[in-house]
């Protein structure tokens, strides 16, 4: 297909699918600037619109979808939980919540964990259990509780947190924020330590920073975090709600670096792509802070998110999906290493998460994805310039052949149009 039967193709597509987005336009808040892609179902590692175009889904909501979509095992999981018990509070027992968090527990050596629904949540229960560790336990005077955060950091959207994103654009016009967080550069264990005072509790980090463009912190950075936390009695927090559960091709990407922290935030993949599921877990006189009444959610450690993502936890287990992370990511680097494009300018990641960074003189991230869209590959950009490249962990090579050769051609026929309107110009 030519450039202009491709725009022409492309655009009767997006007034095909305007009532959709024309609805969502009128009715929601514009919080989201979504691809202008409707879709209706989801199978494996392809997303269908309501034309019926397929599409390699290569974002994974955001990770989310780690099994892929609809994964039947998971469905079945989360049929018959639904159809026996579902939601109880925790005004109750219920058999499903034990077997999820000894599951989740194990597979993650960690001791103890608690569940809640989003990761922002989970991030939010770290925080609490953190002051209240560093009051209790480590004996900082009461108030003055400090915690360290790692700039370009994301952890969700609550106003705690937004409170401590370096990023502009997530905290203008929403303070004023909770105080008592403070920021080192990320990547830098020297800064940490010089940071750490008395009243330190401790440092969250992600192991790899998504949002901020799939930045993967030097070698030997996580083993230096936990060496300085242990000798200043600082808890390490690791968040890995996108880097945990197979994605980076070890359980968690602290693994890496065989690194435990002492507390650990998951989400994202641990509802299975089927449901918002999230866990905060620590280390035994962390999560001893809690105690009933501190702290809870009506939703948390309900018995189908339970099931569903003790279902997940096993399908992880079973298929060996990390593992598979690591193969995959390593094929889908090396042809993405091929590609040997001017518009090119890093390739980074681990794993499964992976960020292609785009010169943004040759053309922004979203130009890409939405020329990336044509091609029936579906991505998202990060932050302008990156590419984000986080397929569900059970894609096939030929798939992520299928992925990289549309952004080979994407970028040729990029390059081509600047070639040409260059031309024009000088004409
Ligand atoms: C997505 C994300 C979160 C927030 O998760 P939500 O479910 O969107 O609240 C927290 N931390 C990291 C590292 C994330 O990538």
């Amino acid at each position: 297909m030519t450039t202009a039967a491709r725009a022409a193709a492309l655009q009767a597509r997006a007034a095909k699918v305007a009532p959709a987005i024309a609805l969502e336009s009128r009715y929601g808040a514009h919080n989201y600037h979504p691809l202008p892609v409707v879709l209706n179902r989801g199978e494996g590692v392809f997303l269908f619109d309501e034309q019926g175009r397929r599409y390699l889904d290569m974002m994974s909501a955001y990770s989310a979808v780690s099994f892929g979509h609809s994964h039947p095992a998971l469905v079945r999981a989360l049929t018959e939980q639904a159809g026996r018990l579902a939601i109880t509070s925790r005004a109750f027992h219920t058999d499903r919540l034990g077997p999820f968090l000894e599951t989740l527990c194990r597979l993650t050596g960690m001791p103890r964990a608690l569940p809640m629904n989003s990761g922002a949540e989970a991030v939010e229960t770290a925080i609490k259990a953190a002051r209240k560790w560093a009051y209790k336990v480590k004996r900082v005077p009461d108030g003055l509780a400090q915690i360290l955060v790692a700039e370009g950091n994301f952890a969700g959207r609550t106003t705690t947190i937004v409170g401590f994103s370096s990023e502009s654009q997530y905290r203008d016009g929403f303070g004023p924020f909770a105080p008592g967080f403070a920021h080192v550069p990320f990547g830098d264990a020297k800064a940490l330590e010089a940071a750490i005072t008395p009243h330190t509790a401790a440092f969250i980090v992600e192991p790899i920073q998504g949002e901020a463009g799939i930045v993967v912190p030097p070698a030997g950075y996580l083993k230096a975090v936990r060496e300085i936390c242990t000798r200043h009695n600082v808890l390490m927090i690791c968040d890995e709600v996108q880097t945990g559960l197979g994605r980076t091709g070890r359980m968690l990407a602290c693994d890496h670096e065989g690194v435990r922290p002492d507390g650990l935030t998951l989400g994202k993949a641990l509802g299975g792509g089927l449901l918002p599921v999230s866990a905060f877990l620590a280390r035994e006189d962390v999560m001893a802070q809690f105690t009933p009444g501190d702290h809870g959610s009506t939703f948390g450690g309900n018995p189908l998110a339970a099931a569903v993502g003790q279902a997940a936890l096993e399908l992880l287990e079973v298929e060996q999906l990390a593992r598979r992370a690591h193969d995959q990511g390593e094929y889908l680097m090396a042809q993405l290493g091929k590609l040997n494009h001017r518009a090119v300018i890093d390739i980074r990641g681990k794993g499964l998460l992976v960020g292609v960074e785009i010169d943004p003189d040759f053309a922004s991230a979203r130009t890409v994805c939405e020329a990336l869209m044509a091609e029936g590959v579906l991505s998202k950009d990060t932050h302008d310039t990156v590419v984000r490249l986080a397929p569900p962990l059970v894609i096939e090579r030929e798939q992520i052949d299928f992925a990289v050769n549309g952004i080979d051609r994407v970028l040729r026929v990029l390059a081509s149009k600047q070639t040409t309107s260059a031309e024009a110009a000088t004409a």
